[in-house]
C-alpha cells in the first residue's frame, strides 16, 4: 500500500489540511484520511483527462506557423501539411512519437488520455498484416509512459462531404465499416495487454468523414463505452455538411445519433443558441481543445449559454502542438473574455480556476468512461501534487491555488499518478530522456524525408 501525504488536498467535500491518501494494490484510492500528522507543502489534487488527442501531430508542432503561397492559408492548409506529414509515418515513429507525447501529457498534470485514432494503414492504405498495427504501437506507447489510455478506432471512409473518396494524403486513414470491424476487433484483443484501467471506444472521424449509414454502424459496433466525434469546427464544415445533409453537425447529430453520456462531441464551436442548449441536454460532453482551436483559427465556443443550459465539457491537447493542461483551461476562458469583453464569465460564482477545474475534472472523465475525476475512495488513483513552495502558489489558500495555478503562475507538477502507477517524480518522467531521444530520431527522420 502507498500512502500519499499532503498539507492541503481537494476533496470532494472542499479542500482540507494534513491528507493521507491510501492507494490500494488495485490502482483505485483505497482511503482517505484528514489530519494527519507529516504532510509534506504539497497540494494533492485530482488529476485531469485529456479527451482527445492525436498523438502522433506532436511530431508537427511548431512546423505549420509559417504562412505558405496560398493566400488563404488556414486551417485547410494545415490539414494539408499534416496529411504529408501523416503519409510517412512508420509504426516505430508512430510508437516513439506517441510515448513522448504521453510523457509530455504526465509532466503536464493530465493522468489519462483518449487517443482518437484515425492513422491505421501502411503508407499508400494497404492494411497491415495485422490490421491494428497502429492501435497496438500507440498502446504499447502508453504502456511504456504509464499513462491512462481510453482507445478510440476511429471511422473515416470518405474524404469530404457527399461520400468524396479519398485522397491519397488521406489513404491510411480510409475504413468502410467491415474493414473498421476488423480493426476494432484487432484493438480490442491488442487491449488486453493493456492495465485495467485502459479502455477502447470509438469515434467517427466527423460527418464529412463518415456517412450517416457508417455512423449507425459504428454505433452498433461500440454497445458499450465512449463514442466520439468532430462536429462544427470550422464554418466550412458546418456549410459543408448542411448542403450534404440538410442540417448543421450538432442539430443533425441531435436529431440523428443517440445522443447521451456516452458521446463527446469534440469542438462543437459552431452551433446556434437552440443547437448549444440541444447539445448541453443531451449529457453529452463537448470536447473542447483551446489551445489547437487558437492555434487553427476555428472559433469560440459559446460557453457561457452552453453552461447555463447544464452543459459539460472537458478539455484536450487535440493536435498537440502545446501540452500544457493549465494553460488549455487558461485559453478557454480567455477566449470568452475576449469575445464578450467580460472577466471570469465561466465560474457561476466564486473562483473561475476551481469552476473551470472542477468542469474539467467530471467531463474529461466521463469522456474517457474513466472512474475517476475527484479524490474519493474506489476511483482510480489519478492524482497531481503541487509544490506550495513555488512562488505562484506560496501563502496561498483554498481555490486561490488553482486560480493562481491556472492564471498566474501554472507551475509544473512535481508528482502525478495514473490509476496509483507513479509517473511521474521530482517533476520528471523516468522515461524523459529516453522517449526524448527516440522523438527526435523519428522527427529528423521525418524532416529529412
Ligand atoms: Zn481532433
Amino acid at each position: 500500500m502507498t500512502v500519499i501525504r499532503a498539507a492541503r488536498a481537494l476533496l470532494p467535500e472542499g479542500w482540507a489540511r494534513d491528507v493521507a491518501v491510501t492507494l490500494g494494490p488495485d490502482g483505485r484510492i483505497a482511503r482517505v484520511e484528514t489530519g494527519v500528522a507529516g504532510a509534506p507543502p504539497v497540494a494533492l489534487l485530482p488529476a485531469l483527462s485529456n479527451l482527445h488527442a492525436h498523438s502522433f501531430q506532436r511530431a508537427m508542432a511548431g512546423l505549420t506557423e509559417a504562412r505558405g503561397p496560398d493566400p488563404r492559408d488556414s486551417f485547410w492548409s494545415w490539414r494539408d501539411l499534416m496529411y504529408r506529414f501523416a503519409a510517412r509515418l512508420t509504426p516505430e515513429q508512430v510508437e516513439a512519437v506517441a510515448e513522448w507525447a504521453f510523457v509530455e501529457m504526465l509532466e503536464a498534470g493530465f493522468a489519462a488520455v483518449a487517443e482518437f485514432h484515425y492513422l491505421h494503414h501502411a503508407p499508400g492504405g494497404d492494411p497491415y498484416a495485422e490490421p491494428a498495427e497502429l492501435s497496438a504501437r500507440v498502446m504499447a506507447a502508453a504502456a511504456r509512459a504509464g499513462i491512462g489510455l481510453t482507445h478510440l478506432p476511429t471511422l473515416y471512409t470518405h474524404g469530404g462531404a457527399g461520400r468524396a473518396p479519398l485522397s491519397p494524403g488521406q489513404a491510411r486513414f480510409g475504413c468502410d465499416p467491415d474493414r473498421f470491424a476488423r480493426l476494432l476487433e484487432g484493438a480490442r484483443a491488442a487491449a488486453r495487454a493493456l492495465p485495467p484501467d485502459a479502455r477502447v471506444g470509438a469515434a467517427a472521424h466527423s460527418l464529412r468523414a463518415v456517412d450517416p449509414e457508417g455512423l449507425a454502424a459504428l454505433v452498433a459496433m461500440a454497445p458499450e463505452g465512449p463514442l466520439h466525434i468532430h462536429a462544427a469546427e470550422q464554418p466550412k464544415e458546418v456549410a459543408d455538411v448542411q448542403a450534404q445533409l440538410g442540417a448543421r453537425p450538432v442539430d443533425w447529430l441531435l436529431d440523428h445519433a443517440p445522443l447521451d453520456a456516452r458521446w463527446c462531441v469534440i469542438h462543437a464551436t459552431h452551433m446556434t443558441e437552440a443547437e448549444t442548449a440541444r447539445l448541453a441536454r443531451s449529457g453529452a460532453v463537448a470536447g473542447l481543445c483551446p489551445i489547437t482551436e487558437a492555434n487553427l483559427g476555428d472559433g469560440l465556443f459559446p460557453a457561457p449559454a452552453f453552461l447555463a443550459a447544464g452543459g459539460r465539457f472537458g478539455v484536450g491537447s487535440d493536435s498537440n502542438v502545446r501540452i500544457d493542461a493549465a494553460e488549455e483551461l487558461r485559453t478557454l476562458d480567455y477566449g470568452q473574455r475576449l469575445r464578450d469583453c467580460a472577466r471570469c464569465a465561466l465560474a457561476e460564482r466564486g473562483s473561475t480556476g476551481r469552476a473551470l477545474y472542477d468542469a474539467a475534472l467530471a467531463g474529461g472523465a466521463q469522456a474517457l468512461g474513466r472512474d475517476a475525476g475527484a479524490l474519493a475512495p474506489g476511483l482510480w488513483a489519478d492524482l497531481m501534487a503541487l509544490d506550495l513552495r513555488d512562488v505562484a502558489l506560496d501563502g496561498l489558500e483554498g481555490d486561490a491555488m488553482l486560480d493562481a495555478w491556472v492564471f498566474a503562475g501554472a507551475p509544473r507538477p512535481v508528482a502525478v499518478w495514473s490509476a496509483g502507477r507513479a509517473v511521474v517524480a521530482e517533476g520528471r518522467h523516468p522515461r524523459r530522456e529516453a522517449a526524448a531521444a527516440a522523438f527526435l530520431a523519428a522527427r529528423r527522420a521525418l524532416l529529412a524525408g
